[in-house]
């Protein structure tokens, strides 16, 4: 799993968002979306969820990574290419992010 410095919380893990939810988090609202821990947090907003197909192998963030990372049917293939399409991708501390979404729990 990533790790970020933040002024704030200090040594933390990252969360990945596309530039939509980057947006949302620096206007300090609640991002919107969709969660995913396939590597590490990532939080997309539902327009690239679904443009980018993310629904092909979102199944992989819901097992165990020791299975998940064997898993050799194309699903790795479609994430990395989905991520790679990923406009303005940003990290954020976890933290942070958390603070804005009191109410989720990636
Ligand atoms: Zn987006
Ligand atoms: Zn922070």
């Amino acid at each position: 799993m990533g790790i970020t410095i933040c002024a704030k919380h200090g040594r933390v893990p990252f969360v990945e968002t596309c530039g939509h939810v980057a947006q949302q988090i620096e206007q300090r609202t609640a991002p919107t979306g969709r969660q995913l821990t396939i590597l590490g947090h990532l939080f997309v907003c539902d327009a690239c969820f679904e443009q980018l197909g993310f629904d092909r192998f979102a199944s992989l963030a819901e097992m165990p990574f020791e299975d998940a990372i064997d898993v050799d049917d194309g699903r790795w293939q479609l994430y990395d290419s989905a991520y790679d399409r990923l406009e303005g991708r940003t990290t954020f501390c976890l933290d942070c992010f958390r603070d804005l979404s009191p109410n989720r729990d990636p």
